[in-house]
């Protein structure tokens, strides 16, 4: 007579779509038992917070991969979709789980909705485990002298980066024991998480690998080919100089600490073969940029939703809905915003220096509400992340932490003259511009008729003139903004 199998411990899969360096899952097999490995699709707990468009997209890849991977290791992923709490409980009741495990996410949300289910399972006598498996430094643990957060990033970097010690990342489990009989699990492909329009989908194919080898060959291929010229090179959005590698840290295909591990080794190999630690540094900053984020979420967890400097309250936002359309087709007339809102919508992702003009043309040339930049970006971004965006924006309207002044109005012009010199990236983007020679490229309404023949370009034809008038949309701007700051100061 065979014994009855041993009571499973349930992971439970979030924001961690891997096997290596994942704490949960190498805590379940420390414990000899059955794995029972879920992931719930919640449509219900994050609200509008729940993943836009673009993140379906990849969702559905980065599962199709960890599913493969745990199915190689005789255990398969079971997908439930509903109430993440009831469905864990009748899980647990159909499995007869003693332990539930999970990697633990700082939305807001899912803090609510983890602490009372780990409370209401403890309280039926299951054994809960949470750990961190998301960032070099939990929110909580970083403080300022009086105790308090912090609300700028040099300091804050600092704190986390002294004595910081992530330790080595743990590899992926070789073994998975299983329950003989695995539990009932949806399809995948019956969620409907890929786009129905199928010309969008082909563009996100075809710059992305979702899943956890596509993470780590990125970042191999990132600091054997890149890192060296991040310093210099991180601006310029023709280059393929940045890692590429936030979709993947939102979806938890690679950890911080893998990063931080990979990135140093690299960094501290014989000079000359690796190009030493000067990129690695810039690199890991940007990481940090991250960490603060999600210290300022976990912190102000109104910070999507509302201004951190209450002052914005009050904010006289425009909501011209012609200009958003504008903004969101990549038709402003202003080519570095559009090439930047087009890269967006065929790629799912946008170089950063294009981030911050795009956004400042929202919030200041047009006046829009930084929140509907937000929520555009929520929907179409493959990395969209409620800490990193609503931060990013918040910054870019100059309302929240460590923010821009409110008189600095990026001028679009001057920063694809600078940024893009050579024009590599609006002609790619922007490919009905392509011809146009490089002094007028950037502010194609100043080139003379012949040009613009010679070129191909009907202005208000092929290519709008711009949708507002860049000195008279910064005067409105500076107004604006003063009179938020004289009312309240
Ligand atoms: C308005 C606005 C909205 C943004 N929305 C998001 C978002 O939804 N999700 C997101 O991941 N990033 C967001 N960012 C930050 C940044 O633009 C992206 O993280 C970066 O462009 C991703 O490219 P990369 O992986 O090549 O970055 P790299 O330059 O290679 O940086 C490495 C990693 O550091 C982190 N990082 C880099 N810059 C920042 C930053 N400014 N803030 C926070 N983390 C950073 C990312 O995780 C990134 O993958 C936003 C920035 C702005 C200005």
């Amino acid at each position: 007579m065979s014994a009855a199998p041993k009571p499973p411990v349930i992971v439970w899969f979030r924001q961690d779509l891997r096997l290596a360096d994942n704490p949960a899952l190498g805590r379940a097999v420390q414990s000899g038992k059955p794995v029972v490995p879920v992931y719930i699709l919640d449509d219900h707990t994050p609200g509008p917070w729940a993943p836009g468009g673009a993140s379906r997209w990849w969702l559905h890849h980065s599962l199709a991969a960890l599913s493969g991977a745990l199915g190689d290791l005789g255990c398969p992923l079971i997908l439930r979709r509903g109430r993440a709490d009831v469905a864990l409980h009748a899980l647990v009741r159909e499995t007869g789980a003693e332990a539930v495990v999970w990697n633990r996410c700082y939305e807001p949300h899912a803090i609510a909705r983890d602490s009372a289910l780990k409370a209401d399972l403890k309280a039926e006598g299951v054994a809960v485990d949470s750990f961190n498996a998301a960032l070099l430094a939990e929110p909580w643990t970083v403080k300022t002298g009086t105790g308090g957060p912090y609300k700028v990033f040099t300091p804050f970097w600092k704190a986390v980066r002294e004595g910081l010690d992530p330790g080595l990342p743990e590899p992926a489990p070789r073994h998975l024991a299983a329950l003989p009989t695995p539990p009932d699990s949806d399809r995948l492909e019956d969620w409907g998480l890929l786009p129905t329009r199928p010309d969008w989908a082909g563009g996100l194919r075809d710059s992305w690998t979702p899943g956890e080898a596509g993470a780590r060959q990125r970042l191999e291929d990132f600091l054997v080919q890149a890192v060296a010229r991040y310093p210099e090179g991180r601006d310029y959005p023709a280059q393929p100089l940045t890692s590429h590698l936030s979709p993947h840290l939102h979806h938890g295909e690679i950890s911080p600490r893998q990063i931080w591990a990979a990135a140093r080794t690299h960094g501290t190999a014989p000079r000359g073969a690796q190009g030493g630690m000067d990129g690695v540094d810039s690199f890991l900053r940007e990481l940090g940029w991250r960490e603060f984020c999600h210290h300022l979420l976990y912190h102000f967890p109104f910070l999507p939703e509302r201004p951190l400097n209450p002052k914005f309250e009050a904010f006289a936002w425009d909501d011209n809905a012609g200009h958003l359309a504008a903004w969101q087709r990549g038709l402003t007339g202003y080519p570095i915003v559009d090439a930047g809102m087009r890269e967006l919508w065929a790629t799912g992702w946008m170089h950063n220096r294009v981030r911050m003009v795009v956004g400042s043309f929202l919030v200041k040339h047009l006046l829009l509400p930084w929140t509907a930049g937000q929520a555009w970006f929520w929907d179409t971004l493959v990395d969209a992340n409620l800490a990193n965006n609503a931060a990013g924006w918040q910054w870019i309207a100059g309302c929240g932490a460590d923010a821009a002044p409110y008189f600095r109005v990026f001028n679009p012009v001057l920063q694809g003259e600078k940024f893009d010199a050579r024009g590599d990236y609006v002609r790619r983007w922007v490919p009905e511009l392509a011809r146009l020679p490089d002094r007028v490229l950037h502010q194609p309404w100043t080139a003379d008729p012949i040009t613009l023949r010679a070129a191909g370009v009907r202005l208000g034809h092929d290519y709008p003139y711009p949708v507002v008038e860049h000195k008279a949309a910064r005067q409105r701007a500076l107004d604006t903004f003063a009179a938020i700051r004289d009312d309240n100061d």
